[in-house]
């Protein structure tokens, strides 16, 4: 069985004026397809094209590890962005984010450093830890908090290629675009009402 590339939650332009079709078309068309290619030749013929991403998130090393949490990395970081994203959260995340972080704004603020801060390739993450407690951090190249047992809600891609059409250089720029106009707070609502069931059942 091959790894498949998830189709994108809405529409090659469904995020201008903040991420250009020119972007998503090279984003999603050719590195995260890239990923899905590579990661099937790399696993061809062994007990890993059985596997789920997780599982070889969990459990694999060198490439087989970095094709398949890239891969995760993007299905997670499209769901992530919305057309109708940004503002301000509601709901069970909201008050979550309230008691870790002491408001809104200070969770903007600890994520947007996480994300401009980090060195190189990479993510910016929300997270929900084993204690239910949120948190932000940051991981390097394909790296992915579910190894260290956490809880994705949110992320956001700070490899260059996510904004270099679109901004430049400009990585604080398309962070902030990405925080005030594009994050998914449904997408955390559900995710981490979820874990929260999980966790109760
Ligand atoms: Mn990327």
């Amino acid at each position: 069985m091959a790894f498949k590339l998830t189709p994108l939650p809405y529409a090659e332009d469904a995020l201008v004026p903040h991420v250009s079709p020119e972007t998503i078309q090279l984003h999603f068309g050719k590195h995260h397809r890239g990923y899905v290619d590579k990661l099937n030749e790399t696993v061809k013929g062994s007990v890993d094209t059985e596997k789920s991403l997780e599982e070889l998130i969990h459990t694999a090393g060198g490439d087989r590890f970095n094709f398949a949490a890239q891969i995760w990395n993007h299905d997670f970081y499209w769901a992530s962005l919305s057309p109708s994203g940004g503002g301000t959260p509601e709901g069970e995340i909201a008050r979550a984010l309230k008691g870790a972080f002491g408001s809104i704004d200070a969770f903007k603020r600890a994520f947007g450093e996480a994300a401009i801060g980090q060195f190189g390739s990479g993510w910016a993450w929300l997270v929900v830890n084993q204690r239910g407690t949120l948190d932000v951090l940051s991981t390097s190249d394909a790296d992915n908090p579910i190894r260290r047992g956490l809880t994705p809600l949110l992320t956001v891609d700070v490899w260059e290629h996510a904004y270099y059409v679109d901004y430049r250089n400009e990585r604080n720029r398309y962070v902030e675009t990405c925080i005030d106009h594009l994050l998914n707070w449904q997408h955390a609502e559900r995710r981490f009402t979820e874990w929260r069931d999980l966790r109760a059942a």
